[in-house]
């Protein structure tokens, strides 16, 4: 998985926060949208080892909130006003496209 240097909702660059309570602790990674405050993904993992990862965790619409557990491989699904939490098949994220991330899963959604 590669991780996102741009929002890739509205492409505006990345404001990362590293955050590492003490030596050995798993690190985080709050990747903040310089334009929109809701636009927001956290890593927690290694953020120098791409295969380190735990989870992610992103608000990828003003109702979708997704977590990635890549270490039980699966994906959690979070919909406001509807139905309270969905598990869904694992797959890694594209942050790349955006457009065809929302699609699969309002797929998944559609069919759970
Ligand atoms: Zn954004």
């Amino acid at each position: 998985m590669i991780m996102p240097i741009n929002c890739p909702i509205c492409a505006e660059p990345f404001i990362n926060d590293f955050q590492n309570n003490y030596p050995g602790s798993t690190e985080w990674i709050r990747k903040s949208c310089r334009r929109r405050l809701d636009h927001v993904i956290v890593i927690n993992g290694d953020p120098k080892n791409e295969t380190s990862v735990n989870w992610i965790s992103g608000i990828l619409s003003s109702n979708i909130c997704v977590i990635w557990w890549f270490s039980q491989k699966k994906i959690t699904l979070q919909i406001k006003g509807g139905k309270e939490c969905n598990d869904i098949p694992f797959f890694e994220p594209d942050f790349s496209n955006y457009k065809r991330l929302i699609e699969k899963l309002k797929t998944y959604i559609l069919f759970s």
